[in-house]
């Protein structure tokens, strides 16, 4: 047995995989196996005013979670770096108020209680893709973990970060393609759909894209976004603002709360036409 072991890297993952595909579901939302998941929301929240306006914006568009950053990891010391304990309130707020279910980050294992009594969904960012003491720490919640891709890690590395919190004991894992570093720079990452495709066939673990991190850049969410509903992905995970210009993190690449619905619309037609339902 020892030597089966040795040549089974992926012990959790693999016995999830041999089950039906992995359906997350939260409060009444589902992702995964025909369920599309609609994850919109502002790239970090900023104020109640900013964070309340993009919520009601995308929920009467459709949107089946919010997203928002209360931590933010950014690469300069020296950029707003989010609202951290006040942000959750805020968030709290906006998901009493629209009813979606929310998606924030865990940057730090020592907010863990903190944000896991706000969030529905733990996010690790990109950055804390091979934070081994992070994964073990949402590998322990009862919460489901959005898991993106590190932007330098293969799609091998990201199965076994997720596979890190599964051993924990944490089965409910959405993974995330959000663009890996690449020579091109007409988007400010390249998005991989072929990894998307051969995550969808070596895992039944959910699998979500995010047009906007991958983009850089306003107009090409959409076009990437279709992409990845097509491609077959069980959701994408959107950046959305009242005002993006006057943001403070990713303005460039945040869809502005107006333009959403028309957003929403095309991709819920293309996810159908595979056969999937939003939430
Ligand atoms: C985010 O989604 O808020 C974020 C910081 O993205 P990433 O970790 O993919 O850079
Ligand atoms: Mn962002």
């Amino acid at each position: 047995m020892a030597g089966t072991d040795v040549l089974t890297p992926f012990r959790v993952l693999n016995g999830i995989h041999e089950a039906s595909p992995t359906v997350i579901s939260v409060r009444g939302r589902r992702l995964g196996n025909g369920h599309f998941g609609l994850i919109a929301g502002p790239c970090t929240v900023e104020s109640r005013d900013q964070t309340l306006s993009s919520a009601r914006a995308v929920a009467e568009a459709g949107a089946t979670m919010l997203r928002g950053g209360a931590f933010k990891p950014r690469t300069s010391p020296y950029a707003f770096s989010g609202l951290g304990l006040e942000a959750l309130e805020i968030l709290r707020e906006a998901s009493d108020e629209t009813g979606l279910p929310v998606v924030t980050e865990l940057l730090d294992p020592r907010h863990v209680e903190e944000v896991a009594a706000i969030a529905d969904v733990v996010q690790v960012g990109a950055r804390n893709m091979q934070n081994y003491p992070l994964l073990v720490e949402v590998g322990r919640l009862d919460r489901p973990v959005l898991l993106k891709r590190g932007s330098s890690a293969s799609v091998d590395e990201l199965l076994n970060a997720a596979e890190c919190v599964a051993k924990e004991g944490n089965e409910r894992i959405i993974l995330c393609e959000r663009g890996i570093r690449t020579f091109e720079r007409a988007t400010r990452y390249t998005l991989d759909l072929g990894a998307v495709a051969a995550l969808k066939q070596r895992t039944h673990l959910p699998v979500v894209v995010d047009p906007s991190h991958a983009a850089g850049e306003r107009s090409l969410v959409l076009p990437l976004a279709r992409a990845a509903a097509a491609v077959g992905a069980d959701g994408i995970i959107v950046e959305v603002h009242p005002r993006p210009d006057e943001a403070l993190c990713d303005g460039p690449q945040q869809l502005a709360a107006g333009e959403f619905r028309a957003f929403a619309a095309e991709i819920a037609a293309i996810a159908s036409l595979l056969g999937k339902q939003i939430g």
